[in-house]
């Protein structure tokens, strides 16, 4: 008897796992028809016109599902701003993703126009192209959808409102208010955001923020990314004679500028890669809890080493996420008179370091710039923001001229936040496997300034395929991950937290 009842319900588990599936496909199905006619919209975020016919897009489709729609002007480009109404008992949850895409070079993409979507399979080490007929009678996971912001970020939108049509069609109530922002600026950094936070601060109220957009971990397994590093940059030049002078005549006399840049690079960094400026890590302790988590992540250090050919990584860390958790002192260029065939017996008249400087959150950009500032002062550097004049040049022996950039923050939320808690739950529950949880991202989300302002804790969770040519020719989204988006926002939005 108790055999019975278990084998009926094992039979049951897995009937209604079996038809949550087939529901899936189906509107995997849907969600490919509305991906494409949404990517034959060109969406080049440097043509104002463009963004307007996708914002008039995602009224309607948004619309449709039963969401008010707003136009939020801003001082550059409108951004798009949707709700479900609201219920007050519940916690909100705002989403963001982003309409805008890279410009294309169609002469660079394998396919007529970038904006018409085409099919492909797998075959090789590449793809072929298939007849959409093929979907009639199969959707394969593998099979590839290539088209401009395919993955970057159409896909995630379309993944969400097809999400809806699931919920919907099942009778689902949600236990989340859903508010999503549409960023229409995001691939020339999203510079209106910080400030349009301020002016719609009301509307964009909510309990806390998914960010969708990028790719899951390289291991392909459900991700939620806690933060990410910020970044400012220095530009340092020195200085030799006005001229370039003849090296017969001048070397071993006048001053040389590369000399003296490599002096100073050399005093910034042991030789394992640490920065010896003091004060430069401060603020950064990590505990076991968070070690452990960081080891957590599958990635291999053997395989990075291998990949990008090098022996030895610098010793920040002990191991690739270790280091991500400290700000980086990075020589992005160099630069003096010439070099290879064009090499000329000259003594230069100036040698410039182009640096960059990866932020986290302990790390504030214009501390760490003046830290920077203050140890080339010490090396005996006049430290000038302006080429120096023929005054200054007599009156000190050694100059930097400095240069700063402009300093977007890092941003990191809690590991032990309840609202990440409760995503890499559902999404382990979702998926049936652990969540890779990523303390911090080593790149830079131009809408760190936006978290910053919006004071709630934000995670991003990406939901494309890592091999998806981002930004580049030939970007693409695999079917299977357009199924992943559904589970992921299906899983979150039925989920009551506890
Ligand atoms: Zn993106």
């Amino acid at each position: 008897m108790k055999k019975a009842i278990l084998l009926a319900s094992l039979l049951s588990a897995f009937s209604s796992y079996a038809q949550d599936e087939v529901a899936i496909k189906s509107q995997v199905a849907d969600a490919i028809n509305e991906l494409r006619d949404f990517i034959s919209i060109p969406n080049d975020a440097l043509n104002p016109d463009d963004i307007d016919r996708n914002i008039n897009w995602l009224k309607r489709k948004f619309g449709e599902r039963g969401f008010n729609t707003a136009v939020l002007e801003t001082e550059n480009l409108p951004l798009f701003f949707a709700a479900l109404p609201m219920n007050t008992q519940k916690p909100t949850v705002l989403i963001y993703m982003h309409l805008d895409g890279q410009s294309v070079d169609p002469t660079k993409w394998n396919q007529p126009d970038p904006y018409e979507v085409v099919l492909k399979a797998p075959e090789g080490d590449g793809f072929k192209t298939i007849s959409w007929d093929e979907l009639n009678d199969d959707i394969n996971y593998d099979w590839r959808l290539f088209g401009r912001s395919t993955s970057d970020d159409k896909s995630p939108i379309v993944m969400l409102l097809n999400t809806i049509d699931l919920l919907k069609n099942e009778g689902t109530e949600m236990p989340f208010n859903v508010k999503v922002i549409l960023d229409s600026e995001e691939e020339k950094s999203s510079k209106p955001l910080p400030k349009a936070v301020k002016e719609y601060r009301d509307l964009l109220e909510a309990d806390f923020l998914m960010i969708v957009d990028g790719p899951v971990h390289a291991s392909e397994k459900p991700t939620v990314v806690y933060g990410c590093r910020g970044i400012t940059t220095l530009s340092l030049t020195t200085y030799g004679p006005i001229q370039p002078q003849h090296s017969g005549h001048y070397g071993n006399y006048a001053p040389n500028p590369g000399f003296q840049l490599a002096q100073l690079l050399a005093t910034m960094k042991d030789t394992n890669g640490k920065v010896l400026i003091p004060g430069y890590y401060d603020g950064i302790n990590i505990d076991e809890a968070t070690l452990n988590i960081l080891k957590s992540v599958p990635d291999s250090d053997e395989a990075i080493a291998e990949k990008l050919q090098f022996k030895t990584a610098e010793k920040v860390g002990s191991f690739y996420q270790e280091a991500l958790q400290y700000p980086s002192l990075n020589i992005r260029g160099l630069e003096s008179a010439w070099v290879g065939a064009k090499a000329r017996t000259i003594v230069p008249e100036s040698a410039t370091a182009e640096l960059d400087l990866r932020l986290v959150v302990e790390s504030d950009g214009t501390r760490l710039k003046k830290l920077v500032k203050d140890h080339i002062s010490k090396q005996g550097y006049k430290v000038l923001d302006h080429e120096p004049s023929k005054e200054e040049r007599m009156q000190f022996d050694k100059i930097v001229y400095v240069k700063e950039g402009s300093v977007t923050d890092a941003f990191r939320t809690s590991m032990d936040n309840p609202y990440g808690v409760f995503l890499t739950k559902t999404m382990k529950e979702t998926f049936g496997e652990d969540v890779i949880q990523i303390r911090t991202m080593g790149g830079t989300v131009p809408i760190a300034p936006f978290i910053n302002e919006l004071k709630i804790p934000a995670f991003i969770v990406p939901a494309v395929n890592p091999d998806n040519n981002q930004h580049s020719p030939n970007e693409n989204v695999k079917i299977g991950q357009l199924a992943y988006g559904i589970k992921m926002f299906y899983g979150v939005l039925s989920t009551p937290m506890e």
